[in-house]
Protein backbone atom coordinates (compact mmCIF):
# COMPACT_ATOMS: atom_id res chain seq x y z
CA UNK A 1 0.00 0.00 0.00
CA UNK A 2 2.88 2.34 0.06
CA UNK A 3 2.98 1.78 -3.79
CA UNK A 4 6.09 1.10 -3.38
CA UNK A 5 6.12 -2.10 -5.50
CA UNK A 6 6.89 -1.74 -8.36
CA UNK A 7 10.10 0.06 -6.98
CA UNK A 8 13.08 -0.51 -4.93
CA UNK A 9 14.51 -3.55 -7.43
CA UNK A 10 11.14 -5.53 -6.73
CA UNK A 11 12.42 -5.82 -3.07
CA UNK A 12 9.45 -4.54 -1.52
CA UNK A 13 6.11 -5.96 -2.66
CA UNK A 14 4.06 -5.10 -0.10
CA UNK A 15 1.33 -4.66 0.51
CA UNK A 16 2.11 -4.22 4.51
CA UNK A 17 4.48 -2.20 6.09
CA UNK A 18 4.30 0.98 6.08
CA UNK A 19 0.68 2.04 5.91
CA UNK A 20 -0.16 -1.12 8.14
CA UNK A 21 1.02 0.09 11.62
CA UNK A 22 -2.52 -0.40 13.25
CA UNK A 23 -4.64 -3.57 12.72
CA UNK A 24 -7.84 -1.87 11.62
CA UNK A 25 -5.90 -0.98 8.40
CA UNK A 26 -4.91 -4.39 7.29
CA UNK A 27 -7.53 -4.69 4.78
CA UNK A 28 -7.83 -1.31 3.85
CA UNK A 29 -5.99 -2.28 0.52
CA UNK A 30 -7.61 -5.39 -0.19
CA UNK A 31 -11.12 -3.60 -0.13
CA UNK A 32 -9.69 -0.75 -1.43
CA UNK A 33 -11.72 2.01 0.09
CA UNK A 34 -14.79 0.55 -1.66
CA UNK A 35 -16.82 2.11 0.65
CA UNK A 36 -16.10 5.59 -0.88
CA UNK A 37 -17.69 4.38 -4.41
CA UNK A 38 -20.03 6.18 -4.04
CA UNK A 39 -18.67 9.19 -2.65
CA UNK A 40 -18.83 12.43 -5.72
CA UNK A 41 -15.04 12.78 -5.94
CA UNK A 42 -14.56 9.34 -7.28
CA UNK A 43 -15.78 9.99 -10.01
CA UNK A 44 -13.80 13.08 -11.16
CA UNK A 45 -10.13 12.15 -10.39
CA UNK A 46 -7.71 14.16 -11.56
CA UNK A 47 -4.25 14.11 -12.03
CA UNK A 48 -1.83 16.12 -9.33
CA UNK A 49 -0.72 18.42 -11.40
CA UNK A 50 -4.17 19.25 -12.20
CA UNK A 51 -5.25 21.19 -8.87
CA UNK A 52 -8.96 21.00 -8.60
CA UNK A 53 -11.20 21.65 -5.26
CA UNK A 54 -13.79 19.27 -5.35
CA UNK A 55 -17.22 20.77 -4.15
CA UNK A 56 -17.26 20.65 -0.43
CA UNK A 57 -14.04 20.55 0.36
CA UNK A 58 -13.65 24.35 1.37
CA UNK A 59 -16.39 24.48 3.18
CA UNK A 60 -15.59 21.33 5.04
CA UNK A 61 -12.06 23.11 6.17
CA UNK A 62 -14.25 25.72 7.24
CA UNK A 63 -16.54 23.14 9.72
CA UNK A 64 -13.28 21.52 10.90
CA UNK A 65 -10.98 24.65 12.13
CA UNK A 66 -12.45 24.91 15.26
CA UNK A 67 -11.65 21.00 15.83
CA UNK A 68 -7.77 21.71 15.28
CA UNK A 69 -8.30 25.37 17.64
CA UNK A 70 -9.37 23.16 20.37
CA UNK A 71 -6.47 20.89 19.77
CA UNK A 72 -4.33 23.68 20.47
CA UNK A 73 -3.32 24.32 16.72
CA UNK A 74 -2.68 27.62 15.85
CA UNK A 75 -5.06 29.56 13.48
CA UNK A 76 -2.51 30.98 11.67
CA UNK A 77 -0.73 27.21 10.96
CA UNK A 78 -4.51 25.75 10.57
CA UNK A 79 -5.24 28.92 7.73
CA UNK A 80 -1.98 28.70 6.21
CA UNK A 81 -1.58 25.04 5.60
CA UNK A 82 -5.59 23.92 4.99
CA UNK A 83 -6.05 27.09 2.87
CA UNK A 84 -3.25 25.30 0.40
CA UNK A 85 -4.38 21.90 0.57
CA UNK A 86 -4.91 20.30 -2.36
CA UNK A 87 -6.64 17.06 -1.80
CA UNK A 88 -5.75 14.12 -3.21
CA UNK A 89 -8.63 12.35 -4.53
CA UNK A 90 -6.74 9.45 -5.84
CA UNK A 91 -6.87 7.85 -2.37
CA UNK A 92 -10.01 7.25 -3.18
CA UNK A 93 -9.31 4.87 -6.14
CA UNK A 94 -10.26 1.51 -5.11
CA UNK A 95 -7.25 -0.76 -5.17
CA UNK A 96 -7.48 -3.36 -8.28
CA UNK A 97 -4.16 -5.02 -7.51
CA UNK A 98 -5.54 -8.57 -6.94
CA UNK A 99 -2.95 -10.68 -7.73
CA UNK A 100 -4.00 -13.80 -9.72
CA UNK A 101 -1.28 -16.01 -7.73
CA UNK A 102 -0.67 -16.50 -4.29
CA UNK A 103 2.80 -15.47 -3.05
CA UNK A 104 3.80 -18.29 -0.72
CA UNK A 105 5.89 -16.99 2.41
CA UNK A 106 9.24 -18.51 1.07
CA UNK A 107 8.73 -15.77 -1.35
CA UNK A 108 7.74 -12.97 0.53
CA UNK A 109 10.58 -13.93 3.02
CA UNK A 110 13.38 -14.42 0.11
CA UNK A 111 12.80 -11.61 -1.62
CA UNK A 112 12.92 -9.14 1.68
CA UNK A 113 16.40 -11.29 2.97
CA UNK A 114 18.22 -10.78 -0.54
CA UNK A 115 21.80 -10.25 -1.39
CA UNK A 116 21.06 -6.61 -1.40
CA UNK A 117 19.04 -6.11 1.40
CA UNK A 118 21.86 -8.16 3.64
CA UNK A 119 24.97 -6.55 1.75
CA UNK A 120 23.06 -3.32 2.38
CA UNK A 121 22.15 -3.72 5.68
CA UNK A 122 25.63 -4.95 6.56
CA UNK A 123 27.35 -1.26 4.79
CA UNK A 124 24.99 0.21 7.37
CA UNK A 125 25.49 -1.57 10.23
CA UNK A 126 29.11 -0.18 9.54
CA UNK A 127 28.48 3.26 8.60
CA UNK A 128 26.45 4.14 11.47
CA UNK A 129 28.12 2.03 14.41
CA UNK A 130 28.50 5.43 16.25
CA UNK A 131 24.47 6.01 16.04
CA UNK A 132 23.92 2.62 16.97
CA UNK A 133 26.00 2.34 19.71
CA UNK A 134 23.88 5.23 21.50
CA UNK A 135 20.70 3.50 20.38
CA UNK A 136 21.46 0.30 21.76
CA UNK A 137 22.80 2.39 24.88
CA UNK A 138 19.19 4.09 25.41
CA UNK A 139 16.63 1.50 24.07
CA UNK A 140 18.40 -1.76 23.80
CA UNK A 141 17.15 -2.67 20.64
CA UNK A 142 19.31 -5.01 18.86
CA UNK A 143 20.96 -2.90 15.69
CA UNK A 144 20.78 -5.76 13.22
CA UNK A 145 16.99 -6.10 13.92
CA UNK A 146 16.18 -1.93 13.80
CA UNK A 147 18.82 -1.88 10.51
CA UNK A 148 16.54 -4.80 9.01
CA UNK A 149 13.48 -3.16 9.90
CA UNK A 150 15.03 0.11 7.83
CA UNK A 151 15.33 -2.14 4.97
CA UNK A 152 11.80 -3.58 4.55
CA UNK A 153 10.29 0.08 5.38
CA UNK A 154 12.30 1.96 2.85
CA UNK A 155 15.23 0.49 1.45
CA UNK A 156 17.48 2.38 4.05
CA UNK A 157 16.12 5.21 3.11
CA UNK A 158 15.66 4.91 -0.73
CA UNK A 159 12.14 5.75 -0.73
CA UNK A 160 11.93 8.69 2.15
CA UNK A 161 11.83 11.04 0.47
CA UNK A 162 10.98 9.52 -3.18
CA UNK A 163 8.48 11.82 -4.98
CA UNK A 164 7.76 10.09 -7.40
CA UNK A 165 6.34 6.89 -5.11
CA UNK A 166 4.91 9.22 -2.51
CA UNK A 167 2.76 11.99 -2.12
CA UNK A 168 2.44 15.04 0.12
CA UNK A 169 0.59 13.25 3.06
CA UNK A 170 -1.37 16.43 4.09
CA UNK A 171 -2.98 16.19 1.18
CA UNK A 172 -4.22 12.68 1.57
CA UNK A 173 -4.76 13.09 5.01
CA UNK A 174 -7.07 16.00 4.13
CA UNK A 175 -9.35 14.00 1.86
CA UNK A 176 -9.22 11.04 3.36
CA UNK A 177 -10.58 13.38 6.98
CA UNK A 178 -13.03 14.50 4.63
CA UNK A 179 -14.28 12.17 2.12
CA UNK A 180 -13.66 8.52 3.53
CA UNK A 181 -16.51 8.09 5.68
CA UNK A 182 -15.87 4.23 6.90
CA UNK A 183 -12.54 5.77 9.32
CA UNK A 184 -13.39 9.12 9.16
CA UNK A 185 -12.30 9.28 12.83
CA UNK A 186 -9.33 7.73 12.47
CA UNK A 187 -8.12 10.11 9.33
CA UNK A 188 -9.09 13.20 11.28
CA UNK A 189 -6.78 12.39 14.13
CA UNK A 190 -3.99 11.62 11.86
CA UNK A 191 -4.62 14.80 10.39
CA UNK A 192 -4.99 16.84 13.32
CA UNK A 193 -1.69 15.42 14.31
CA UNK A 194 -0.15 16.29 10.94
CA UNK A 195 -0.96 19.53 11.74
CA UNK A 196 0.47 19.36 15.49
CA UNK A 197 3.66 18.67 13.52
CA UNK A 198 3.82 21.75 11.31
CA UNK A 199 2.76 23.63 14.71
CA UNK A 200 5.66 23.31 16.52
CA UNK A 201 7.93 23.58 13.59
CA UNK A 202 9.24 20.39 12.62
CA UNK A 203 8.19 19.81 9.35
CA UNK A 204 6.59 22.17 6.56
CA UNK A 205 4.01 20.76 4.50
CA UNK A 206 6.15 20.55 1.03
CA UNK A 207 8.58 18.07 3.06
CA UNK A 208 6.05 15.95 4.61
CA UNK A 209 6.12 13.03 1.65
CA UNK A 210 4.83 9.92 2.19
CA UNK A 211 2.31 6.82 1.27
CA UNK A 212 -0.91 7.80 0.35
CA UNK A 213 -2.43 6.48 4.29
CA UNK A 214 0.16 9.01 5.28
CA UNK A 215 3.40 6.65 6.91
CA UNK A 216 6.71 8.75 6.17
CA UNK A 217 10.36 8.90 5.91
CA UNK A 218 12.82 5.92 7.25
CA UNK A 219 10.84 3.81 8.79
CA UNK A 220 7.59 4.96 7.77
CA UNK A 221 6.09 7.02 10.48
CA UNK A 222 2.36 7.83 10.39
CA UNK A 223 2.16 11.63 11.77
CA UNK A 224 0.84 9.72 15.78
CA UNK A 225 3.99 7.82 15.63
CA UNK A 226 5.74 10.53 14.85
CA UNK A 227 4.35 13.23 17.44
CA UNK A 228 4.50 10.69 20.18
CA UNK A 229 7.18 8.09 19.57
CA UNK A 230 9.19 10.12 17.89
CA UNK A 231 13.06 11.65 19.36
CA UNK A 232 15.16 13.83 18.89
CA UNK A 233 18.14 11.86 18.45
CA UNK A 234 20.45 14.00 16.86
CA UNK A 235 19.84 17.29 19.03
CA UNK A 236 18.78 19.67 16.21
CA UNK A 237 15.76 20.91 18.00
CA UNK A 238 13.26 18.91 15.95
CA UNK A 239 11.83 15.68 15.44
CA UNK A 240 12.56 14.34 11.68
CA UNK A 241 11.76 10.86 10.55
CA UNK A 242 13.69 12.35 7.17
CA UNK A 243 17.16 13.49 6.47
CA UNK A 244 20.15 11.82 8.53
CA UNK A 245 18.06 8.57 10.50
CA UNK A 246 19.36 9.12 14.01
CA UNK A 247 15.65 10.58 14.95
CA UNK A 248 13.40 7.67 12.71
CA UNK A 249 15.98 4.78 13.96
CA UNK A 250 15.96 5.79 17.73
CA UNK A 251 11.84 7.07 17.31
CA UNK A 252 11.82 3.28 16.26
CA UNK A 253 13.60 1.52 18.94
CA UNK A 254 11.70 3.52 21.42
CA UNK A 255 8.25 2.55 19.64
CA UNK A 256 9.50 -1.07 19.97
CA UNK A 257 10.22 -0.89 23.54
CA UNK A 258 7.38 1.07 24.66
CA UNK A 259 4.37 -0.59 22.57
CA UNK A 260 5.99 -4.06 21.61
CA UNK A 261 7.71 -4.23 25.12
CA UNK A 262 11.15 -5.13 23.38
CA UNK A 263 13.47 -6.44 25.75
CA UNK A 264 17.35 -6.28 25.78
CA UNK A 265 19.36 -8.74 24.91
CA UNK A 266 16.90 -10.86 24.27
CA UNK A 267 16.80 -13.04 20.73
CA UNK A 268 13.34 -12.37 19.11
CA UNK A 269 12.99 -16.78 18.79
CA UNK A 270 14.99 -19.56 17.87
CA UNK A 271 14.10 -21.93 14.77
CA UNK A 272 13.06 -25.35 16.36
CA UNK A 273 12.55 -29.26 15.37
CA UNK A 274 10.54 -31.89 17.20
CA UNK A 275 10.54 -35.02 18.26
CA UNK A 276 9.10 -37.28 16.85
CA UNK A 277 5.16 -37.99 18.05
CA UNK A 278 5.47 -34.22 18.72
CA UNK A 279 1.31 -32.76 19.15
CA UNK A 280 1.36 -30.13 16.41
CA UNK A 281 -2.05 -29.00 17.59
CA UNK A 282 -0.50 -26.44 20.19
CA UNK A 283 1.62 -25.26 17.63
CA UNK A 284 -0.88 -22.44 16.46
CA UNK A 285 1.54 -19.71 16.68
CA UNK A 286 -1.14 -18.36 19.77
CA UNK A 287 -0.69 -21.26 22.47
CA UNK A 288 1.64 -20.02 24.85
CA UNK A 289 4.02 -21.93 27.43
CA UNK A 290 7.24 -21.69 28.81
CA UNK A 291 10.47 -22.67 26.80
CA UNK A 292 10.98 -25.37 29.29
CA UNK A 293 7.04 -26.87 28.55
CA UNK A 294 8.00 -26.58 24.92
CA UNK A 295 11.06 -28.79 25.60
CA UNK A 296 9.64 -31.13 27.81
CA UNK A 297 7.83 -31.81 25.15
CA UNK A 298 10.22 -32.68 22.60
CA UNK A 299 10.91 -29.29 20.75
CA UNK A 300 14.87 -28.62 20.73
CA UNK A 301 16.61 -25.85 18.91
CA UNK A 302 17.10 -26.44 15.31
CA UNK A 303 21.02 -25.72 15.70
CA UNK A 304 21.22 -28.24 18.46
CA UNK A 305 22.15 -25.38 20.62
CA UNK A 306 20.63 -25.11 24.39
CA UNK A 307 18.08 -22.42 25.18
CA UNK A 308 19.56 -19.42 26.99
CA UNK A 309 16.78 -19.11 29.16
CA UNK A 310 14.07 -21.59 30.29
CA UNK A 311 11.57 -20.13 31.67
CA UNK A 312 10.67 -17.64 28.33
CA UNK A 313 7.18 -17.79 27.44
CA UNK A 314 7.38 -18.74 23.91
CA UNK A 315 4.93 -19.38 20.73
CA UNK A 316 5.26 -22.36 18.07
CA UNK A 317 4.42 -20.94 14.03
CA UNK A 318 4.69 -23.07 11.29
CA UNK A 319 4.52 -20.70 8.80
CA UNK A 320 4.30 -23.50 5.49
CA UNK A 321 3.09 -26.46 7.54
CA UNK A 322 4.44 -29.34 8.91
CA UNK A 323 7.51 -29.46 6.04
CA UNK A 324 8.93 -26.37 6.39
CA UNK A 325 10.65 -24.42 9.27
CA UNK A 326 9.49 -24.02 12.47
CA UNK A 327 10.00 -21.77 15.07
CA UNK A 328 9.65 -20.84 18.33
CA UNK A 329 8.32 -16.93 19.26
CA UNK A 330 9.54 -14.90 21.88
CA UNK A 331 8.53 -11.22 23.18
CA UNK A 332 10.86 -9.69 20.68
CA UNK A 333 9.51 -11.29 17.50
CA UNK A 334 6.09 -9.96 19.21
CA UNK A 335 8.19 -6.19 19.44
CA UNK A 336 8.79 -6.23 15.94
CA UNK A 337 5.08 -7.05 14.88
CA UNK A 338 3.76 -4.57 17.23
CA UNK A 339 5.02 -2.34 14.15
CA UNK A 340 2.96 -4.18 11.72
CA UNK A 341 0.73 -6.67 13.06
CA UNK A 342 1.60 -9.52 10.50
CA UNK A 343 3.83 -12.49 10.88
CA UNK A 344 5.46 -13.00 7.79
CA UNK A 345 6.55 -9.31 8.23
CA UNK A 346 7.98 -9.73 11.38
CA UNK A 347 9.58 -13.11 10.34
CA UNK A 348 11.19 -11.10 7.34
CA UNK A 349 12.43 -8.91 9.51
CA UNK A 350 14.10 -10.97 12.16
CA UNK A 351 15.18 -12.86 9.24
CA UNK A 352 16.89 -10.33 7.68
CA UNK A 353 18.50 -9.06 10.71
CA UNK A 354 19.74 -12.59 11.47
CA UNK A 355 21.48 -12.81 7.70
CA UNK A 356 22.63 -9.00 8.40
CA UNK A 357 24.46 -10.30 11.88
CA UNK A 358 25.85 -13.08 9.66
CA UNK A 359 23.80 -16.28 10.51
CA UNK A 360 22.82 -18.35 7.43
CA UNK A 361 19.49 -19.25 6.22
CA UNK A 362 17.05 -21.32 7.68
CA UNK A 363 18.07 -24.62 8.53
CA UNK A 364 14.84 -26.73 7.50
CA UNK A 365 14.37 -25.39 4.03
CA UNK A 366 10.87 -24.78 3.00
CA UNK A 367 8.75 -26.44 1.13
CA UNK A 368 9.08 -25.24 -1.75
CA UNK A 369 7.70 -28.31 -4.01
CA UNK A 370 4.67 -28.81 -2.55
CA UNK A 371 2.06 -27.36 -5.21
CA UNK A 372 0.06 -24.11 -3.86
CA UNK A 373 -3.30 -23.97 -3.54
CA UNK A 374 -4.64 -21.15 -6.45
CA UNK A 375 -6.81 -18.29 -5.34
CA UNK A 376 -10.03 -19.90 -6.39
CA UNK A 377 -9.43 -23.42 -4.37
CA UNK A 378 -7.99 -21.11 -1.01
CA UNK A 379 -11.55 -19.55 -1.50
CA UNK A 380 -13.52 -22.81 -1.71
CA UNK A 381 -11.51 -23.86 1.60
CA UNK A 382 -12.11 -21.02 3.32
CA UNK A 383 -15.98 -21.11 2.44
CA UNK A 384 -15.92 -24.90 3.34
CA UNK A 385 -14.43 -23.99 6.44
CA UNK A 386 -16.79 -21.21 6.92
CA UNK A 387 -19.68 -23.22 6.12
CA UNK A 388 -18.63 -25.76 9.20
CA UNK A 389 -18.31 -22.92 11.60
CA UNK A 390 -14.51 -22.34 11.51
CA UNK A 391 -14.32 -19.02 11.16
CA UNK A 392 -11.74 -17.32 8.38
CA UNK A 393 -12.38 -14.16 8.27
CA UNK A 394 -14.25 -14.02 5.06
CA UNK A 395 -13.19 -15.80 1.81
CA UNK A 396 -10.73 -13.69 0.04
CA UNK A 397 -8.48 -16.74 -1.47
CA UNK A 398 -5.31 -15.62 0.95
CA UNK A 399 -4.68 -17.77 3.90
CA UNK A 400 -3.87 -15.59 5.97
CA UNK A 401 -3.49 -16.06 9.72
CA UNK A 402 -7.10 -16.42 10.30
CA UNK A 403 -7.37 -19.10 8.09
CA UNK A 404 -4.81 -21.17 9.17
CA UNK A 405 -5.84 -20.48 12.73
CA UNK A 406 -9.39 -22.07 11.36
CA UNK A 407 -7.86 -24.54 9.32
CA UNK A 408 -5.83 -25.83 12.06
CA UNK A 409 -9.06 -26.04 14.11
CA UNK A 410 -10.76 -28.03 11.83
CA UNK A 411 -7.71 -30.51 11.20
CA UNK A 412 -7.95 -31.14 14.95
CA UNK A 413 -11.74 -31.58 14.93
CA UNK A 414 -11.36 -34.28 12.45
CA UNK A 415 -8.50 -35.85 13.62
CA UNK A 416 -6.35 -35.09 10.64
CA UNK A 417 -2.68 -35.31 10.79
CA UNK A 418 -0.29 -33.29 10.58
CA UNK A 419 -2.93 -30.64 12.49
CA UNK A 420 -0.77 -27.35 10.97
CA UNK A 421 -3.01 -25.34 9.38
CA UNK A 422 -1.54 -25.50 6.24
CA UNK A 423 -3.43 -25.34 2.94
CA UNK A 424 -2.21 -28.32 1.11
CA UNK A 425 -3.80 -30.39 -1.92
CA UNK A 426 -4.73 -33.04 0.78
CA UNK A 427 -6.63 -31.13 2.64
CA UNK A 428 -8.60 -29.64 0.16
CA UNK A 429 -8.70 -33.16 -1.02
CA UNK A 430 -10.53 -33.68 2.77
CA UNK A 431 -12.29 -31.08 2.85
CA UNK A 432 -14.10 -31.76 -0.36
CA UNK A 433 -14.71 -35.21 0.97
CA UNK A 434 -16.88 -33.96 3.39
CA1 LIG B 1 16.36 15.88 15.19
Amino acid sequence: MTRATSLNRGLLALPDPATTRRAFLVGLGATGLGACASNPVSGTLRAAETPEIPDGFREWIVAFRPRALGRGISAATYDRVMNSVVPETSVFKSDKSQPETIEPIWRYVDRRTNEYNVATGRKRIQEYAALWDRIEARYGVDRHLLCALWGLESSFGDLAVSTKYMKPVMNCLAALAWGEPRRRTYWEAELLNGLVIIDRGWAEPSGMIGSWAGAMGHTQWMPEVWLNMGVDFDGDGKINPFGKPDDALAGTARYMVERGKYRRGEAWGYEVSFDPGFDLGDADGKTRHTIAHWTARGMRRADGQPFPRSGDIARIWLPAGAKGPAFALLQNFYAVRSYNPSNKYALAICHLSDKIRGNGTFIHPWPTQERLLTLAETQEMQEKLTAMGFDTGGADGRAGEKTQSALQAWQKSVGMQPADGYPSDKVLERLRGG
